[in-house]
């Protein structure tokens, strides 16, 4: 099937398209958020401490039960933020959220280093009140899936930068939410470790669809998985793009399709600011 593709080179006001049904239900509808952060981290941000930092501007995102949405753009621009709001782990100053129960997957691992492999990914089992065992159980099931067999006794400090996030990311699934919130899930990983766990993760969401909101650098990955692009401007976050894609998976690196999909997506990223 080929891709569809609608590029938008002005920001989509409301977020919604305009052919999409009313009635149709969304799992996450930011609608026009603004976010200001009052202190700036004056190291980060090259402006003193105590001047403000707009993170996002006027940033509408729907996502339908079940669908990949990808969120590229700059270093800065607001993408963290953005899933935090999606978590409601902190709140718009403007506009309206609205969101099924979500998780996020934080960009650092956060691994306990107390913990073993399997026990850090049973974590939210745990802390729902499943019992130790179950927990162990249900999260060693999907180490064997992951390759990570072998390893549900070690340490994080004893696993490498990708087992380590591939043991984040069982705990992740493990939540149970409807919506997984992944902040640059395989930022971490070397090129084939990547790959397989691309493609590792567009089975898993056919075995069991959710929705997810996936940010990423990386534009061929956007392009590779989701079923949307929202190309992000650079701080503060606007968006500058937004790539429909329509076909199905497994997609190739090289198909003609994705590439267009790529080169569109790199042009808006370009119009919209340094990356
Ligand atoms: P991205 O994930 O796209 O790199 P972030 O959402 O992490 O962007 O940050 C967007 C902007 O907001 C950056 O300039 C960042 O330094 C700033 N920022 C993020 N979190 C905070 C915070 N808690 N306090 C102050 N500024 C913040
Ligand atoms: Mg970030």
């Amino acid at each position: 099937m080929p891709i569809e593709l609608q590029a938008r080179a002005q920001p989509v006001v409301g977020g919604v398209a305009r052919d999409e049904p009313v009635d149709e239900p969304s799992a996450v509808v930011l609608e026009r958020v603004s976010r200001t952060y009052a202190q700036a981290r004056a190291h980060r941000d090259r402006r003193p401490a105590g001047e403000g930092v707009q993170a996002l501007a006027d940033v509408s995102l729907h996502a339908a039960p079940g669908e990949l949405v990808a969120v590229v753009g700059p270093s800065g621009c607001g993408k963290s933020t953005l899933l935090e709001l999606i978590c409601g782990l902190q709140g718009p100053d403007t506009g309206r959220v609205e969101c099924d129960p979500a998780v996020l997957m934080p960009q650092r691992d956060l691994l306990l280093a107390w913990l073993n492999a399997v026990d850090n990914a049973a974590l939210a089992l745990r802390i729902a009140g499943v019992g130790r065992r179950e927990a162990r159980r249900q999260a060693s099931e999907l180490f064997a899936e992951l390759g990570l067999d072998g390893f549900e006794q070690a340490r994080p400090h004893e696993l490498s930068g990708g087992m380590r996030q591939r043991v984040a990311f069982v705990r992740t699934l493990l939540s149970g939410k409807p919506v997984l919130c992944l902040d640059e899930p395989f930022g971490a990983l070397d090129a084939i470790t990547r790959t397989e766990m691309q493609e590792w993760l567009t089975g898993a969401l056919a075995r069991e669809p959710r929705t997810v909101v996936l940010v990423t650098h990386d534009v061929e990955e956007a392009v590779l998985l989701a079923d949307r692009v929202l190309v992000l401007s650079a701080r503060p976050g606007r968006v500058v793009a937004e790539l429909t894609l329509t076909a199905t998976h497994p997609r190739g690196r090289l198909d003609a399709a994705v590439l267009d999909a790529r080169e569109r997506a790199l042009a808006a990223l370009a119009a919209g600011g340094r990356t």
